[in-house]
């Protein structure tokens, strides 16, 4: 559990106390302090994203919940930035320049698993590394990354590896992205039977981003009932209410470690200073 001090809320500029429940009290950020998130519906237009066995298309799922993100956290006096609002195709490397010009604070990029073995069920959410925690892992990001070796001219296509590495050197924003993924992860395990955890992995779209970012799974596309629950509207909300619960707490929690962390460097009343 984050403890709250007076001096945080302050510090953070909160026009109210937060109560980490099921969400931020509306309004929980001030005008002043009114952070910038960056939600990244997964796919759109040709590019459909993984199908499901009911004819359910990843695209409009992700855009769905994204959408129902985005007024969620907008109640909470956090401004949102869409890198698409409608059924069209944005490039990887162009999402990620969406968010570096909003300056945002945080990137969530959503999707709908697949897998070859259609009883594999449930929810993960990962954070960038060159390194893949497992080969699953490595093969969810390998399929998210398929659209970009498919736009890449002939000389890029395939080099994944290479546009990541030319990114990776921005390792600063690894451990607030641990633990923004971390909060998703949580809060969405609760939605599912199966939590399939926190995971690393080379996907390209969290790298060249200027700020901590996570893309979460919200679920087997290719798992029949998963995918029908996924396409129910209550569904949808129930994860877009955990997503925005989390993408909040994530931003309190990652504010007050870099408070602390800044504070010896500071005054040594560093500490009671706004
Ligand atoms: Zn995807």
């Amino acid at each position: 559990m984050i403890r709250f001090g007076v001096r945080l809320i302050a510090a953070l500029g909160l026009s109210v106390g937060i109560a980490l429940g099921i969400a931020l009290a509306p309004g929980a950020f001030a005008d002043a302090a009114r952070p910038t998130v960056v939600i990244d519906p997964g796919h759109g237009g040709a590019d459909v994203g993984a199908r499901g066995a009911s004819g359910a298309l990843e695209k409009d799922l992700t855009l769905a919940v994204a959408k129902k993100v985005a007024a969620l956290l907008k109640e909470q006096g956090i401004a949102v930035v869409l890198t698409r609002k409608t059924d069209v195709f944005v490039a990887l490397g162009e999402r990620t320049e969406i968010a570096n010009r909003a300056r945002a604070e945080m990137f969530v990029s959503i999707h709908a698993n697949s897998a070859p073995e259609k009883t594999v069920s449930g929810i993960e959410t990962y954070f960038l590394s060159l390194e893949a925690s497992d080969d699953e892992a490595m093969r969810v990001a390998m399929t998210e990354n398929e659209v970009f070796k498919q736009a890449g001219t002939a000389d890029e296509a395939g080099d994944v590896v290479g546009a990541i590495l030319g990114d990776l050197i921005r390792t600063e924003h690894l451990r607030e992205s641990s633990a923004l993924a971390a909060a998703i992860q949580r809060r969405l395990a609760h939605l599912s039977a199966e939590s399939r955890g926190v995971k690393q992995a080379p996907f390209v779209v969290l790298t060249g981003v200027n700020m901590p970012a996570a893309l979460v799974e919200i679920g087997f596309i290719t798992n029949a009932s998963e995918s029908k629950r996924m396409r129910q509207r209550d569904r949808q909300a129930e994860i877009a209410k955990a997503l925005a619960a989390a993408i909040g707490e994530a931003m309190v929690q990652n504010r007050e470690a870099r408070l602390a962390t800044d504070a010896p460097n500071d005054a040594p009343d560093a500490k009671e200073k706004p």
